[in-house]
């Protein structure tokens, strides 16, 4: 493997982080941001910064994950010497189409849900990400790892994802990187590359409140857990965008609050997001 790959995703993690932020309004974290994202950029070798600012041009997504002989960026098949190179090769290597730089990911958590068939009737709004049987209307974790635990092992159970213990690792990762926890008890712990599916959505409400962010006193009780696809990371920002705006209205997290059972609390979701989320 190339030295700079994983400098490359931590910075291309920064980019997207810097970006969630952005869509969820919270400017005052962006200073923050920008100085790991400068640091980490000036210690690249000069030729690899000119080839990053370069890309970064034209893309968010810079750097992509192989998943079974694939290309995430674009889902183009690889031929199989070009798998090999990605797997071993110590020089940096790209997608013949999409041209973003390819990395080979050890086990990855991943999506197994069942694709819906083409006599299924099209899904709409919310419905295309979630569905009743990952709400969880009360969490019964008391903190922020064993909320993403218990909502992670949820989604193995519907069979979503096959391995909760993985997706908990990574979504960990992320959190210590920045705090997902925003303003109004709301928190999008989530995890990116997660190949196989669609981008997938859960909802867990916790009645007490759970302290979320280590520096923030704000207890945090509607949390979404997102699995997102590579090929989804630049539309998730969409959906975050969209959910903030529902949410930012204290009658509509009133609404989730009150729901105790998960099917009220699915109705409950699908109703709110009906004008944010297309
Ligand atoms: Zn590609």
């Amino acid at each position: 493997m190339h030295p700079t790959i994983n400098h490359l995703i931590q910075l291309q993690e920064l980019t997207l982080i810097r970006a969630e932020q952005r869509a969820h309004k919270q400017e005052h974290r962006l200073d923050e941001l920008d100085a790991s994202i400068t640091s980490l950029t000036t210690q690249l070798p000069a030729d690899i910064q000119v080839l990053v600012s370069r890309m970064q041009k034209r893309d968010t997504l810079i750097i992509v994950p192989m998943s079974n002989g694939t290309c995430t960026g674009c889902g183009m098949k690889l031929p199989t010497s070009h798998i090999q190179q990605v797997r071993v090769s110590n020089d940096l290597q790209v997608c013949p189409i999409c041209t973003r730089i390819l990395y080979y990911q050890e086990g990855p958590p991943r999506n197994i849900s069942r694709s819906p068939t083409r006599t299924e009737p099209r899904k709409a709004g919310i419905a295309r990400f979630s569905s009743p049987q990952l709400m969880n209307s009360r969490l019964k974790a008391a903190t922020r790892d064993d909320a993403i635990r218990e909502m992670a092992l949820q989604m193995q159970v519907a069979g979503f994802i096959d391995d909760a213990e993985k997706l908990v690792n990574a979504a960990l990762q992320r959190e210590a990187m920045a705090s997902t926890a925003l303003d109004h008890g709301l928190a999008f712990p989530h995890v990116r590359g997660v190949e196989g599916g669609g981008l997938t959505l859960g909802l867990g409400i916790s009645a007490k409140g759970i302290k979320f962010d280590g520096r923030d006193k704000t207890l945090t009780r509607i949390i979404f857990f997102i699995v997102i696809p590579t090929a989804a990371s630049v539309f998730y920002l969409k959906l975050l965008a969209g959910l903030a705006e529902t949410f930012s209205d204290a009658e509509a997290r009133k609404l989730l609050l009150a729901e105790e059972e998960p099917e009220k609390l699915w109705k409950a979701l699908c109703k709110l997001t009906k004008k944010t989320i297309a």
